[in-house]
């Protein structure tokens, strides 16, 4: 593929994401769906699709929806109904999916994303909910298809953009706020290598400058951010060769397979499936009063937009440091619980920018698994402030403190770390000190006043990094100007 060509060409995509709800129990059955249970075993009557069942609405399906929807700007609808899905497949054992159609609850809302150079409103068109299959197991058995149902019913929200994405970094941006959104709402886990965050994506190209939207191909199956990245960009460069031969975009699903980086067809859209919704008949409309509008905006926490934006302005913070510490919820919370403990903005951050989060990358940790917990981690900054320790005492027991429980005070005496500010200890050491290098004495005193640092360090080194450092600096100074 030249460069020239693209160049010609803009993509277009929009992003289809569904949502899977940390609810109690699922949307119409009370059975509580695990990620990981033995198969069949999270399943009611109802999930199995028997005669005589009948669906009762989950009342936190609804109320997370609309928490979703108050967070990315949407309108919500006072009154919205459910829809019959029809279709037949073996996970789906109602012949029907409970779906939301022409009056999604959610509507026409935004979330802003920030890429490197420029930041970008993305519409998104509707949020709505519906439940999920159940699974069909392909790879146990190697005569038969398994069916587990565990799935079924689980509820989900769908979150459908505008067609506002130009570029796979875009889409991958996009993708990343809905998923911070959910996670600091506590609505989902946000996990995409589980599935409980999925994301189709329908990618069209055209000419630069043209009006009007090209034909779309839809991408399924991909199982991670990268993924989504690597499937469109695929996607937007087979499209403008297909062109650029002489060929034209024939509207269809494809399948990104992980392994070989391709996509591939899977269905066409003579193949689509006619899905022949109709309303739900055995689910009222739900209706969103004034009342639980307003409780569940009070309930809403700080979302990281505007959490970020007063990091920097409360915290004196670069919008680089304050994007790192509001990424997410939990690590935010961290690291105001420092502040609060230290009143030391730039030392927590310091900090937990540094080590903290280099143990979480290294160990592949979330910040609620981290074993220094907010309060010790102040202690190890208060002893710093206090100037009871150096900065390499506190690289030290930081990484003592990894290790076990202890706090970091005891830790400091334990390994006997506490600074000495006592000019009747430093004197001594900086007089052998200077004793034992008479010629760079010489030379400084000539003016080569850099080998100032070169004391400093043979002093603090003679006391085992005890000394206090700029105490060291300012006696070993008198001394030699004298
Ligand atoms: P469907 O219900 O068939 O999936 P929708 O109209 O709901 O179709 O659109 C699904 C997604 O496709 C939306 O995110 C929308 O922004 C996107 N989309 C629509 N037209 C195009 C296009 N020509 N190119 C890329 N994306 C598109
Ligand atoms: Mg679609």
């Amino acid at each position: 593929m030249s460069t020239i060509a693209h160049e010609k060409y803009e993509a277009v995509i929009g992003l289809e994401v569904h949502a899977q709800l940390l609810t109690e129990s699922k949307a119409f059955a009370a059975v509580k769906p695990e990620y990981g249970g033995a198969p069949n075993t999270q399943v009611t009557p109802l999930c199995l699709g028997h005669p005589g069942t009948l669906p009762v609405i989950n009342e936190n399906l609804v109320r997370y929806i609309i928490k979703m929807g108050l967070a990315t700007h949407c309108g919500i609808a006072e009154r919205s109904i459910f829809a019959r899905k029809n279709y037949f497949y073996p996970d789906l054992p109602k012949g029907y999916q409970i779906s939301q159609f022409d009056t999604p609850i959610c509507h026409d809302g935004y979330v802003d994303i920030e890429l490197d150079d420029y930041d970008k409103r993305i519409g998104i068109t509707r949020i709505h909910m519906e439940e999920d299959a159940g699974k069909s197991i392909h790879d146990q058995d190697p005569y038969n298809t398994l069916v587990d149902l565990n799935r079924a019913g689980t509820p989900l929200i769908e979150i459908v953009s505008e067609p506002d994405l130009r570029t796979p970094q875009e889409a991958y941006a996009y993708l990343s706020k809905i998923k911070q959104i959910v996670q600091y709402l506590e609505i989902c886990d946000g996990n995409m290598e589980e599935g409980s965050l999925r994301c189709d994506a329908n990618v069209s190209v055209r000419l630069r400058g043209q009006k009007e939207f090209g034909t779309r191909t839809e991408l399924k199956n991909m199982n991670s951010f990268r993924n989504v990245e690597r499937a469109i960009e695929y996607e937007i460069y087979r499209q403008i060769e297909l062109i650029e031969d002489g060929g034209t975009v024939v509207q269809q699903t494809r399948l990104w397979d992980t392994s070989k980086m391709e996509s591939r067809p899977m269905r066409s859209k003579e193949e689509a499936h006619d899905y022949r919704y109709f309303p739900e008949p055995d689910l009222p409309p739900v209706v969103v009063t004034d009342e639980m509008l307003e409780e569940i905006r009070e309930e809403l926490p700080e979302l990281a937009d505007v959490r970020r934006k007063r990091f920097i302005s409360e915290f004196k913070m670069s919008e680089d440091d304050a994007t790192t510490l509001t990424d997410s919820r939990y690590l935010a919370d961290y690291y105001e619980e420092v502040v609060e403990h230290t009143g030391n903005p730039k030392s927590a951050s310091n900090l937990v920018l540094s080590e903290v989060l280099r143990v979480l990358n290294e160990q592949s940790l979330d910040i609620r698994e981290f074993s220094i917990d907010a309060q010790r981690l102040s202690d190890l900054i208060r002893l710093k402030e206090e100037d009871k320790i150096n900065s390499s005492a506190m690289q030290t027991i930081f990484n003592e403190m990894l290790k076990n429980g202890t706090g970091a005070e005891d830790l400091a005496k334990e390994l006997n770390l506490i600074q000495v500010s006592d000019s009747g200890f430093l004197e001594p050491i900086v007089d052998e000190i200077i004793d034992q290098n008479p010629d760079e004495v010489k030379r400084y005193k000539d003016g080569k006043k850099q080998l100032l640092g070169f004391f400093v360090g043979q002093a603090m080194k003679a006391s085992r990094g005890k000394a206090n450092p700029q105490l060291v600096k300012d006696l070993i100074q008198k001394k030699l100007d004298n």
